[in-house]
């Protein structure tokens, strides 16, 4: 289910890894910067959950300063993760990007799909979602995250104080796997350049990787999404935070708590980025 978080075999696209004890752990290839400590926000959406996040504990490890935009120390060891770097080259702007990916036929997902859902939201946001593909809904509207998954996006937005129309959201594949199965790595793979091309184009400061699939595509292929959220990662100038994906607290609400506090950490980091 493309809407959904889910435990992906780990890698998705090395098939020549194999998978060991520390695939469960933090990911090596990226070190997490440390997390910040949340601010409490007004939450609409679970007002049972508002009043423990205010008492929320402080945290030993420094909260990170905002991105730089330049290399830091350990740069080198994450230059070392998968294929998922976003290079640096002038690209051409959103809509023309647009245009291209609509035109896409790279995989056979297309062949599938009613039509591609590039993505949408504010081309210059600071804070960019990514999902992993279009459900039902998506396909038939053209719109990433229109379904119910995106109905709770929304409400978890508007919880921690974010506008969505000040947020860019996309997927990792822009057309609608069959039945809404999971992408297969070859389909992730071959819909990446159309991903990093928003991400050069729109320049976020901060990603949020919604789930297990972009998690390991953008931060690192053998991350588990239960061990990495919550954690900021840094990549040439953008921090990644990794949590669940919306349809994973349709059907778990234990996950609830942790994406508010996940978010509240993105909040309070695009609030500082406003601010610096
Ligand atoms: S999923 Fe991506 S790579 Fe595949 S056809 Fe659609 S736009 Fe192209």
């Amino acid at each position: 289910m493309p809407e959904s978080e889910r435990q992906l075999p780990l890698p998705i696209f090395d098939d020549t890894h194999t998978p060991t004890e520390d695939d469960s752990t933090q990911p090596t290839a990226f070190a997490a910067v440390g997390p910040g400590e949340g601010q409490p926000g007004q939450s609409a959406l679970w007002p049972e959950l508002a009043p423990a996040a205010q008492k929320t504990p402080r945290l030993s490890a420094p909260s990170p300063g905002p991105p730089t935009g330049t290399a830091t120390s350990t740069s080198t060891s994450r230059e070392e993760g998968r294929g998922d770097a976003v290079p640096q080259e002038p690209t051409p702007d959103l809509e023309e990007l647009e245009k291209e990916c609509k035109t896409c036929r790279k995989c056979d997902l297309r062949a599938g799909c009613t039509q591609v859902v590039f993505g949408e939201g504010n081309p210059h946001a600071k804070l960019m979602f990514v999902g992993e593909g279009p459900g039902q809904q998506e396909d038939i509207q053209g719109r990433p995250f229109v379904g119910a998954a995106g109905q709770l996006l929304d409400k978890i937005l508007a919880a921690v104080g974010i506008r969505r129309d000040e947020v860019y959201i996309a997927n990792v594949v822009k057309c609608r796997p069959p039945g809404n199965r999971l992408p297969t790595s070859e389909e992730a793979e071959a819909c990446l350049p159309h991903l990093r091309a928003q991400i050069r184009a729109i320049k976020p400061k901060i990603i949020v990787c919604l789930g297990a699939l972009a998690t390991q595509t953008l931060i690192d292929k053998r991350a588990r999404i239960t061990r990495v959220r919550g954690n900021w990662f840094e990549k040439n100038g953008i921090m990644y935070m990794p949590t669940f994906h919306p349809a994973a607290l349709l059907r778990d609400e234990t996950k609830k708590r942790p994406v508010w506090e996940d978010m509240k950490k993105v909040k309070e980091m695009l609030d500082r980025l406003e601010t610096a």
